[in-house]
């Protein structure tokens, strides 16, 4: 009997809402609506350090701003509710442990140290560096023991040590991974939790996805996954793995050449029907070609062997020309509802009237006070950042090593960008105020505005990651050698918010 077909898109929540998972999301929902299956999202947490509840809310919040919907999810529940894989964490252990009784997984005891010898060890005589075995074999007797005596250990899968596992892809056919590649997989932590691999795929099963399509860099994870489906003697899921969005130099699309955050878009302007047209574009064209679709005509016509492989170009000036043919065929009155509906969110405003009224003296003066509120990146060149006792070169620095921290903060919020720029100011011994000069000019595009930090609070942190990149860009950027080195300096940053 063939099952209904089931998709999903199963973000773990660990950043900024990507374009990448928007991409995948469409395909998966338009691939379940286009066959009268149901497509469901899931939260995949189990990095329970890298995850936050403020990028779960975000990620959410920007695929259903994109016009993406799903039937079963952390927010709706569902059938198969929990959707949040930290609120299934009590499922996981036994399914280990049913791996663990049946022989086809085994406890781990090396400890952090053993293991780094080990990689050691491997890279010095040349070898793939992965684990050797070397619990793989051990009694369950001889394993009961060492458990009892409280030896900490992970659950590791088994992993034929020849042969080859052959992956059946809709679109790319047999792939064949030998199983030397295939490393044995940690899938339960010492600490009792599953790994990725666990979770993903009792989660799968037990929410009965039938095709899982998800991006070409989960290829290699393929096999283990095969694995587990025959250990556990479930149906697998068709695999289907899509190609990755690129940069226009068809390096992997990466924020560093081009924003990436869905919420960056909404923030330029950028309407919800032309970045999910244009997503619909990338490796995809509908069979008659047509460049401008809805997500109704892509449904109706959809065929998922028309994705084709070739690296897809996420190109901004493309996507901004799609947009522009969107704008240019509502008629006016609506293009003015859109626009007051784009620019008239109540927080953002607020803070903007507040960060103004000092400043202004007729209603008027707030035009050239907010604009940069809503502009996208502003209009600069190098000179803007002229600086009294700063270098360019300490700007660029300075500038860099502000975007990474801000990037890795936990939470965006105005005490924490505070933090950051204080914290960055008094290390390398720089008055406040000539620090945050170039700030200044990279986010308001002028020295003389509101209060910067609270300036990158109200327009959030994808568009002012945006813009420091950018005044990164306008200032020359910095070659890879010395970037090198700043990572390094970056790496040995105190922490400033503690
Ligand atoms: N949680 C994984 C991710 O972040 C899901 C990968 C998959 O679709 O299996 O993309």
């Amino acid at each position: 009997m063939t099952r209904p077909i089931r998709t999903r898109i199963a973000p773990s929540p660990t950043g900024f809402p990507h374009v990448g998972t928007a991409y995948i999301a469409l395909f998966n929902m338009v691939f379940a609506k286009a066959n009268g299956g149901e497509f469901i999202l899931r939260i995949e947490d189990t990095d329970q350090v890298r995850s936050t509840a403020q990028s779960e809310a975000m990620i959410l919040d920007a695929l259903k701003w994109a016009g993406l919907s799903w039937s079963e999810g952390p927010d709706i529940g569902g059938p198969y509710a929990p959707y949040r894989q930290s609120e299934r964490m009590d499922i996981y252990k036994k399914y280990a442990e049913e791996l663990l009784d049946k022989g086809l997984a085994f406890r781990c005891f090396c400890t952090p140290d053993e293991l780094d010898k080990m990689r050691e060890e491997q890279m010095a005589q040349g070898l793939a560096v992965k684990y050797d075995g070397r619990y793989a074999n051990l009694s369950r007797e001889e394993s009961d023991k060492l458990a009892n005596s409280g030896k900490p250990f992970v659950i590791r899968m088994k992993v034929p040590t020849d042969g080859v596992c052959v992956i059946d892809d809709m679109l790319r056919g047999k792939i064949e991974i030998p199983y030397e590649n295939v490393d044995m997989q940690v899938l339960l932590k010492t600490d009792g939790l599953p790994t990725y691999h666990l979770a993903n795929v009792v989660d799968d099963h037990l929410m009965q996805i039938t095709h899982v399509i998800r991006g070409e860099e989960w290829i290699s994870s393929a096999p283990k996954h095969k694995l587990l489906y025959e250990y556990f003697g479930w149906e697998m899921p068709v695999l289907c793995h899509m190609p990755l969005l690129r940069n226009p130099d068809k390096s992997k699309l990466s924020k560093r050449k081009n924003p990436t955050s869905i919420t960056y878009y909404r923030d330029a302007g950028v309407l919800p029907e032309a970045l999910l047209n244009y997503l619909g574009r990338m490796g995809y064209s509908l069979p008659n070609e047509a460049e401008k679709f809805t997500l109704d005509e892509m449904i109706a016509s959809f065929d998922i062997t028309r994705v084709s492989l070739g690296g897809p170009v996420f190109d901004i000036e493309k996507l901004y020309w799609l947009n522009g043919e969107y704008l240019r065929a509502m008629d006016s009155c609506e293009l003015k509802n859109r626009l007051l509906a784009w620019a008239s969110n109540d927080d953002k405003l607020n803070a903007i009237a507040k960060a103004i009224q000092p400043r202004i003296n007729t209603l008027s003066d707030a035009v050239n006070w907010a604009g940069f509120y809503f502009t996208n990146l502003p209009n600069i060149t190098a000179d803007d950042f002229t600086h009294k006792s700063l270098t360019s070169e300490q700007i660029l620095e300075i500038l860099y090593l502000a975007t990474w921290q801000l990037e890795a903060l936990p939470t965006w919020s105005e005490e924490n960008i505070y933090a950051v720029m204080k914290g960055l100011s008094a290390h390398f011994e720089i008055k406040l105020k000539d620090f945050m000069q170039p700030f200044f000019v990279a986010i308001a595009g002028t020295t003389a505005s509101t209060p910067v930090m609270n300036s990158m609070y109200v327009i959030g942190a994808d568009m002012t990651l945006a813009r420091l990149r950018h005044a990164c860009e306008v200032l020359g950027g910095m070659g890879k050698k010395k970037l090198k080195k700043l990572e390094e300096t970056n790496a040995r940053l105190p922490n400033f918010l503690a």
